[in-house]
């Protein structure tokens, strides 16, 4: 098991300085949920679910459903993708998960309701990256056009697996930003109370083939900083300024 001090020895190496976003609505903000599903949330919902509660993830699927209540009452955008594969395409190097039609592949029971708000786009997607994940066969692409219809200057990203679902889109969409396919998004952000990955210790990586070690609180932290290093902004408090002005 990586010791605490081990942890706090390489997160000095690696600092990650977060600041504070207030929301106002002056900027047009968007908010992206990764993959807030069953399968990767709710215990034993399969093989890639938590096998005992898991306080990162329920930390981060409270904290997403309060940012979701906050932006449908104000009738701001929300793009939720939702990992869902057909049962004969595998997904390499994971096991079988996310089924397509089972509820492994469904909202959180706490964010089910996202399904009948009009200001809800839902996405599923059947590969790591939801950037990817939202082309179209035409070539279009559904999270793109969300950005342009919606003239969203920014995104606030939230889910899971930071450093696997979480990154990959970040960076996908901090890439086509600046590629010049996004306008108007300016600003990538994530909120890393409102991200968490799985864990599983070296110890118990050690006993199953080809498997890696994943320490959750490491590999979170990781894939903050990376993310952070592509340049998206990592926000550790997200406010809305009527609570400011109160
Ligand atoms: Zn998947």
């Amino acid at each position: 098991m990586v010791s605490p001090q081990a942890v706090e020895v390489l997160k000095n190496e690696l600092p990650l300085e977060q600041e504070n976003l207030v929301l106002s609505g002056e900027v047009k903000t968007g908010l992206v949920l990764v993959d807030i599903i069953n399968g990767f949330c709710t215990v034993g919902s399969g093989n890639l679910a938590p096998p005992s509660p898991d306080t990162q993830i329920s930390g981060m699927v409270d904290e997403s459903v309060k940012l979701a209540r906050e932006f449908c009452e104000k009738k701001w955008p929300i793009y939720a993708l939702l990992d869902s594969h057909h049962p004969d395409v595998p997904e390499p190097p994971y096991p079988p998960h996310c089924i397509a039609g089972t509820h492994e592949s469904n909202l959180v029971p706490s964010l089910q309701w996202l399904e009948n708000e009009p200001n809800v786009t839902i996405r599923r997607k059947d590969c790591i990256d939801g950037f990817l994940g939202s082309l179209e066969k035409d070539g279009s692409n559904a999270f793109v056009d969300w950005v342009k219809s919606n003239e969203i200057k920014a995104i606030l990203v939230v889910g899971i697996c930071t450093d696997i679902c979480v990154l990959d889109f970040v960076c996908s969409a901090l890439s086509a930003r600046n590629h010049g396919l996004l306008s108007p998004l300016e600003d990538v952000i994530v909120y890393s109370h409102g991200c968490a990955t799985f864990d599983l210790p070296l110890h118990v990586a050690r006993n199953m083939k080809g498997a890696l070690a994943h320490p959750q609180d490491l590999m979170h932290h990781i894939g903050l900083y990376i993310a952070k290093s592509r340049g998206a902004k990592v926000v550790s408090d997200v406010l809305f300024d009527i609570y400011i002005t109160a």
